[in-house]
């Protein structure tokens, strides 16, 4: 078997233990004499498989009894449309929804929202490049909700301090940093996550909403984009992505056997420290992150030149040999070029470690 260390930012690396379960389950989970992926979801074998990956999540990240957790589809972009399709109108109409821009999938989520209310980008942080996280202004008396986005998987930037928005519902899309550590959910009135980062494979999203927030969708959205159907039905409205919930409750377990949330975060710390530590000390690569903002789980660096031709030239050597050096998927984002090391809870320390170790020799040489 051959394994590399894959530093992409989603689809991402999983636990290896998590794969080696569910090879050894394939073919039948549970002693059901079924896969995972053959069991309805209307049948009892499946309650179990859901079950577990909500409990797990719930255990996990402290989440309130006075929240819902759902298993929906259509990635974190769908839920750029259905936080303002569903929560706009709360309390009210004629309201407007309150914006942070620190990125590409920041300023997305303001732009699919601008389609269903009057949107205010309160601050953002485009001016340098996204390199930074503005100032949160306060919430304003007629915000429907205030968004950000926790982790900016692309420049690599995180919300250190969470913005105290009183009594306006926060959103967070927090794709990027799901589970990295701990979180204060009663903080937040909606948090939502594509699985294919730090909880399992592409196909499934995670929406954690407060209950107030469900139920005020105007009459004409359609069904499958409604928080209180999905709510009501237990995320079984229609054929959920049964085998990416699945997946799921396997990496949960997986973190719950390694020590929870304080574990990893532990781990994380010290595989950013490290990485970030070396970017400081290196001669030939560097962080472009303003220091109080940098992220845990995206680290883009950066080759130190002044002639953008040959910097380019010098990047795209390092990603090849780096790659056959089994250090993979270490192109930055396309809207960004450079490197970008993603490092999330499923990589080992080891692999950080094989990266410096890898860059140094590129230096050197
Ligand atoms: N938000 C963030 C922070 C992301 O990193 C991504 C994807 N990389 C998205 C949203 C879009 O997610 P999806 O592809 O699941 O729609």
């Amino acid at each position: 078997m051959k394994r590399v260390f894959n530093f992409s930012a989603g689809p991402s690396v999983l636990p290896l233990p998590v794969l080696e379960k569910a090879a050894a389950e394939m073919y039948d989970v549970n002693g059901t004499g079924q896969s995972a992926m053959e069991i309805s979801h209307r049948a009892n074998d499946f309650m179990p498989i859901i079950e577990k990956a909500e409990n797990l999540l719930r255990e996990l990240m402290g989440i309130p009894v006075n929240y819902k957790v759902l298993f929906l589809q259509g990635g974190a972009s769908l839920q750029f449309s259905m936080v303002p399709m569903n929560i706009a109108n709360y309390a009210g109409a004629g309201k407007k929804a309150a914006y942070i821009d620190t990125g590409v999938w920041a300023e997305k989520a303001a732009k699919e929202a601008a389609k269903f209310t009057a949107v205010d980008v309160r601050a953002g942080s485009k001016d340098r490049s996204y390199t930074y996280i503005p100032a949160a202004p306060a919430a304003e008396s007629d915000d429907a909700y205030y968004h950000i986005t926790l982790n900016n998987t692309i420049v690599g930037t995180r919300w250190a301090e969470i913005p105290d928005t009183g009594s306006t519902p926060l959103v967070a899309d927090i794709s990027s940093c799901a589970l990295s550590e701990p979180l204060d959910v009663s903080k937040f009135g909606i948090l939502y996550a594509g699985a294919q980062k730090n909880l399992g494979p592409a196909g499934v999203t995670i929406v954690v909403i407060r209950e107030d927030l469900i139920g005020h969708a105007p009459p004409q959205t359609p069904a499958m984009l409604r928080y209180d159907i999905h709510a009501q039905e237990g995320s079984l409205y229609n054929t959920p992505p049964c085998y990416g919930i699945y997946m799921v409750g396997l990496v949960l377990e997986w973190l719950r056997n390694l020590g929870g949330i304080p574990a990893i975060a532990g781990l994380n710390q010290e595989k950013a420290a490290l990485f970030y530590q070396y970017l400081e000390s290196s001669k030939l690569f560097y962080s472009p992150v303003e220091k109080p903002f940098r992220s845990l789980m995206n680290i883009p660096f950066i080759v130190k030149l002044e002639d953008p031709q040959k910097r380019t030239e010098l990047e795209k050597r390092f990603i090849q040999e780096a790659a056959a050096a089994g250090l993979v998927n270490l192109a930055g984002h396309r809207l960004v070029g450079g490197m970008r090391a993603s490092i999330y809870n499923a990589m080992p320390i080891e692999g950080v470690q094989a990266l410096i170790q890898f860059m140094e020799k590129f230096e050197s040489n």
